[in-house]
């Protein structure tokens, strides 16, 4: 039975953070693959926010295509409509359905997930990785399960991440600043090839 880590995002853009996270995880969980699943339409965000889903994906398979362990899948990509990270899960139960799913998360992320569609059959599915981040108090994350009659199974993944996310990088790209410490080189070279990032 293999471990299967599913780190889902908008990767806008990809960023060390991410790529520290998900080498933790396949470390400390002791995974066999961690599988990167950039979204396509996210529910919670509308299209003109994010940058288009072919940039995403390309992003990220730079970012990881030359580290072992890992693999970029187009399946949230590809889909036509929003797709819910319940639906994702299913997906890949059914492709993997001998095997144990991890789901990675950051601690914001895990902090709205009451308000997911079908969120308590998602945590039925997997086990959580919750990783910290800045700003969010790990105990008040865990006591709103506290009672539960079937508890999420959650890993809490403590000082992983460093304090850097997608939207500072696209802030400071747009202002002209280096990001090349934030960013892998190859995605540095991306974004100014493709000039994103410059008009927000
Ligand atoms: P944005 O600033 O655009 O919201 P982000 O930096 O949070 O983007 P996402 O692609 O939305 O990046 O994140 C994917 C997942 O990675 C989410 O679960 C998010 O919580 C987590 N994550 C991203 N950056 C960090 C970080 N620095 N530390 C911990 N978790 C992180």
């Amino acid at each position: 039975m293999a471990r299967i880590g599913l780190f889902g995002g908008t990767f806008d853009p990809v960023h060390n953070g991410h790529i520290a996270i998900a080498k933790e995880a396949l470390k400390k969980l002791a995974l066999d693959e961690v599988i990167l699943i950039p979204c396509g339409d996210p529910p919670h965000k509308t299209k003109k926010d994010i940058s288009d889903k072919a940039h995403r994906m390309a992003m990220t398979e730079l970012a990881f295509s030359s580290l072992g362990g890992f693999s970029v899948s187009d399946y949230e990509i590809k889909k036509q409509t929003p797709c819910y990270s319940v639906d994702m899960l299913k997906h890949f139960k059914k492709l993997y359905p001998d095997d144990e799913l991890f789901f990675i998360i950051g601690a914001d992320s895990f902090h709205d997930i009451p308000t997911w569609w079908h969120y308590r059959e998602l945590l039925s599915m997997c086990t959580i990785i919750v990783v910290s981040r800045p700003d969010i108090d790990k105990s008040e994350l865990f006591s709103r399960f506290a009672g539960d009659e079937a508890p999420p199974r959650v890993f809490y993944l403590g000082n992983v991440s460093y304090d850097v996310s997608s939207t500072q990088i696209r802030a400071m790209v747009y202002r002209r600043q280096d990001v090349s410490k934030l960013v892998p080189d190859k995605v540095v070279q991306y974004i100014k090839k493709n000039e994103l990032y410059t008009n927000h």
